[in-house]
């Protein structure tokens, strides 16, 4: 096998530089919540490619489902012949996503494409143009959903102009806008009532937990007050659960932590152990507004992706891994406090189940929008952890946050390894 250092080599001669990688290490195979590189090297794992493996790596249900799809057929378009698969992962969505009423699903192949077609929906079930989005947002990469993300570097900065109709509005953020809940959801709502318009709004769109914008986790009370207000302007509210979705929070969705009914989910990262696939979920007035012909691609709700996420569901369910990211919280937490308690650097611990986040600022020092940030601290506990092997993401607008997103089947041992991984990149660190 080559090295690292040889696949690095290769790579840059053909790999497009946009495409980056956080660690210069090469994958050989991962399971559980280990991964080990080409040159034999071990790795806690933190990251789950970034929420999708919450049923662990290489999950022995969706090889083996896999494995059985790949022989009887790969791949029709479900646009050109339809097959069971699509529909029982439609069936698994209108079970288990929030709210008591006949609903439709749609699928397709990534996040973005899924945000895409719920604002296709929204707009075409209204008839009204109006987007709602909030600061710290991210909803994805392509054109209209770079217009619905909030952060310029990296994502946007070059790539524009950017979809027309998108309104920004201001975001519960408990440690730097001293709003409460029903405060923030108030001020929102006024700027969207002065500058967009109720009568105009096609769909609020919002992340219950916000991922790549730092785990922001609203004050209680914002988001039943924003989901109110939408429904009474007679528009669309639309919980973007890619990151937050299939027991990552603790729940199945995490809409269900203060009981909102969203009209549309989207879905994807999670729900198929690895494999590309996402959705659009809701209300059957809403998703079923659009006329024949009107949604697809020719792989949305590939026969494989859908075999993988029948598995991986079967695999939450029965060994119910909203009770396990609940455990790792439990775990977890205190020991981020701990953490913190021992580094004034660390202004708060937040996040739900194992959707976990530290934010690290400069100690004493504050700006107008509260903690200033310290994003090179960040960045240099994060490399110090990658060396001494654990994968950590970071994230956040001012990108002064470490995020822990565990696969929810991790080892009590690899979850205590890591943890004490990340205290010494602390110590060394910060
Ligand atoms: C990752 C993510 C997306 C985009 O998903 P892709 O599969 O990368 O296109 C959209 N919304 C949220 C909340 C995400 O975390």
């Amino acid at each position: 096998m080559p090295s690292s250092a040889e696949l690095h080599e290769r790579r840059s001669a053909v790999v497009a530089r946009g495409v980056s990688s956080m660690i210069p290490s090469y994958v050989s195979s991962a399971s559980g919540g280990t991964m080990t590189d080409v040159d034999g090297r071990e790795w806690v794992d933190f990251a789950a490619g970034i929420a999708v493996t919450n049923v662990g790596n290489a999950a022995p249900r969706v090889v083996e489902a896999v494995r059985a799809q790949v022989e009887r057929f790969t791949h029709t378009c479900f646009m050109i012949a339809p097959y069971e698969q699509y529909v029982a992962v439609c069936e698994e969505l209108a079970a288990l996503t929030p709210g008591d009423f006949e609903k439709r699903s749609a699928l397709f192949n990534s996040g973005a494409e899924a945000v895409e077609n719920a604002v296709k929906i929204a707009r075409h079930a209204t008839g009204r143009p109006a987007i709602v989005v909030f600061d710290h947002a991210y909803h994805g990469r392509t054109n209209l959903t770079l217009a619905l993300t909030a952060k310029v570097m990296p994502y946007k900065q070059g790539f524009g102009p950017f979809a027309g109709e998108i309104y920004r509005v201001s975001m519960s953020y408990p440690l730097r806008d001293g709003r409460s809940g029903p405060q923030a959801a108030a001020y929102a709502i006024g700027q969207i009532e002065k500058m967009v318009g109720g009568a105009n709004v096609a769909a609020v769109l919002i992340e219950p937990v916000q991922g790549e914008g730092g785990f922001v986790v609203p004050a209680e009370g914002f988001l039943p007050a924003i989901a109110a207000w939408t429904k009474a302007a007679g528009a669309v509210f639309i919980a973007d659960e890619i990151q937050t979705g299939f027991c990552r929070t603790g729940s199945w969705f995490a809409s269900e932590h203060e009981g909102l009914e969203p009209d549309l989910i989207t879905t994807a990262k999670g729900i198929a152990g690895g494999l590309p696939l996402a959705a659009v979920t809701g209300r059957a007035e809403i998703m079923d507004s659009v006329h024949p012909g009107g949604l697809g691609g020719t792989y949305g709700g590939n026969p494989i992706a859908c075999a993988a996420a029948l598995a991986s569901i079967e695999t939450m369910r029965e060994l119910d891994l909203a009770a396990a990211a609940r455990r790792i919280e439990a775990v977890a937490r205190p020991r981020l406090e701990a953490l913190a308690a021992k580094h004034p650097s660390i202004a708060e611990v937040r996040g739900r189940g194992a959707m976990l986040a530290v934010e690290v600022v400069i100690p004493g020092e504050d700006d107008a929008a509260g903690p200033v940030p310290d994003p090179v601290t960040t960045a240099a506990v994060a490399k110090t952890a990658h060396e001494l092997g654990l994968l950590l993401l970071t994230c956040g607008t001012y990108g002064n946050v470490i995020r822990l997103l565990p696969p929810l089947i991790i080892s009590d041992e690899e979850l205590d390894r890591g943890l004490t991984l990340l205290e010494q990149a602390f110590s060394t660190t910060a």
